[in-house]
C-alpha cells in the first residue's frame, strides 16, 4: 500500500551505536530522543541497545512502549491533566514551573513513587528553560517535597532561537549548575548539555568535561546535524524514504493562468516560473500528511515544486525514467518530514 515510509532499521541502529561509542569515548551519556518515531518499534531495538533512558515528548507516544524495561523522560513540559499518566509511564520529566513540581509531587504521593526530575536552563534560546533565581527557587521546592527527586540540571539549545551551543553558553551552564548545587547542598549527578546540535562540540572534545548527558534525536535517526542542516559523517542519512504513487501525469503549461489570489488552500505561496509545457506528476501524498517542504526526491531528475491537502507535484520532465501513472515517486525525508510523517496513520510504515 502507498503511501509508505521505509525505515532502514539497520541503518538508524548503526548511528545510534556510532554516537554512542563516540560520546562514551568523551564520558558523555547518550539519552536517545524517540519523539520523531511517534512510538513505532524500532524505539524497542534502540533501547536494546543499552541506553539508561529515551526521552519523548508525548504520553500518547510512551504508552505504546509503556512496558519497556528503561527509563522513560518526558521532555515536554506536561500539561496538568497528563500529571497522573505522566507519573505511572515515566521515571522523570523536564521541568520549568513550580505549578507542575507541586502536582507531580501530590500525584508521585498517591502513587507511592518517587518522581524524578530535571530543571531546564534557559541559556538563550526562548524556548523552555528557567533564568537562575527561579532555578535556585525550584530547587528549594524540589528539595522539600517527599515524593520529587532533583536529579539534573539541562538545557535545550537551537530549536527556537537557532541558538548554537558553544563554549561560552556550555560553560555557563556548567558554573550555573555547580551555584545550584552548592545552593540545596546536594550533587546533581545528570547535566544535560543538549540535543543534535552539540554533535561538533562532542566530536572534537570541546563540550566541558561535568556535561555528562546528551539528549539525540536528529542525529541518530536521520544523521543528520541540526542547525547547520549537514550530514555528519560516517553515519547513515537516508533512513526514512517516503514512497507514494503517481496518480496523474499530464503535459501542462508550467504557469497558472486566470487572476491569481493572494495565498494558497494551507495559506502558503508558490512561485511560478515560466518554462512551458512539462510533465507534471501529481502524487497521492499532501500537506495534511507530511511537511512536504521536507521531502527531497531520490530522482535528481524530479522537481518538487509543491502540494496542497492532498497532493504534490512534481515536474517530472527532467528525469531519465519515463514515468507512468501508478508508478512510485520516492523521496528521502528531512526532521520535519519524518516527524509529521511518522505521526500520520495515513503511512504503512515498513523495515527496508
Ligand atoms: C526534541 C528534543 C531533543 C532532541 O533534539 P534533536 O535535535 O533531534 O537531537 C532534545 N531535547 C529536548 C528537550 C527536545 O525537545
Amino acid at each position: 500500500m502507498y503511501p509508505r515510509i521505509i525505515i532502514d532499521r539497520q541503518g538508524v541502529l548503526d548511528n545510534a551505536i556510532a554516537l554512542q561509542d563516540l560520546a562514551a569515548a568523551r564520558g558523555v551519556g547518550i539519552t536517545p530522543v524517540v519523539k520523531a518515531l511517534a512510538g513505532h518499534e524500532l524505539i524497542r531495538d534502540i533501547v536494546a541497545l543499552g541506553f539508561e533512558r529515551i526521552g519523548d515528548a508525548s504520553l500518547p507516544h510512551i504508552r505504546a512502549y509503556a512496558d519497556l524495561n528503561v527509563e522513560k523522560w518526558l521532555l515536554r513540559s506536561p500539561m496538568q491533566a497528563e500529571i497522573p499518566e505522566l507519573v505511572s509511564l515515566t521515571a522523570g520529566a523536564f521541568i520549568t514551573e513550580a505549578a507542575a513540581i507541586r502536582q507531580l509531587e501530590a500525584e508521585a504521593g498517591r502513587q507511592g513513587k518517587s518522581y524524578k526530575i530535571v530543571l531546564m536552563a534557559e541559556m538563550g534560546d526562548l524556548r523552555e528553560g528557567c533564568e537562575e533565581e527561579e532555578l535556585f527557587s525550584l530547587a528549594s521546592l524540589a528539595q522539600i517535597l517527599p515524593h520529587i527527586e532533583l536529579v539534573g540540571l539541562g538545557t535545550n539549545l537551537s530549536c527556537f532561537g537557532n541558538i548554537l551551543p558553544d563554549e561560552d553558553n556550555m560553560i555557563r551552564l556548567v558554573e550555573l549548575a555547580s551555584r545550584l548545587e552548592q545552593h540545596i547542598d546536594k550533587p546533581l549527578p545528570l547535566l544535560s548539555g543538549g540535543n543534535s546540535s552539540s554533535y561538533l562540540m562532542l566530536r572534537d572534545g570541546d563540550l566541558p568535561p561535568a556535561i555528562n548527558d546528551l539528549r539525540l534525536g536528529e542525529s541518530i535517526l536521520l544523521g543528520r546535524l541540526p542547525c547547520y542542516d549537514r550530514p555528519i559523517e560516517g553515519l547513515n542519512q537516508h533512513t526514512f524514504m517516503v514512497e507514494t504513487e503517481i496518480v496523474e501525469l499530464k503535459f501542462k503549461p508550467s504557469l497558472p493562468w486566470g487572476i491569481s489570489g493572494s495565498r494558497d488552500s494551507f495559506g502558503g505561496h508558490t512561485a511560478f516560473s515560466d518554462k512551458g509545457r512539462r510533465w507534471r506528476a501529481l502524487a497521492a501524498l499532501g500537506k495534511q500528511e507530511i511537511y512536504i517542504n521536507g521531502l527531497a526526491a531520490v530522482d535528481p531528475g524530479v522537481e518538487l515544486l509543491g502540494g496542497c491537502s492532498d497532493y504534490i507535484v512534481c515536474d517530472i520532465s527532467d528525469s531519465a525514467n519515463t514515468y507512468k501513472v501508478g508508478d512510485i515517486l520516492t523521496f528521502a525525508c528531512d526532521y520535519a518530514a519524518l516527524a509529521t510523517g511518522m505521526s500520520s496513520n495515513y503511512f504503512e510504515k515498513i523495515y527496508k
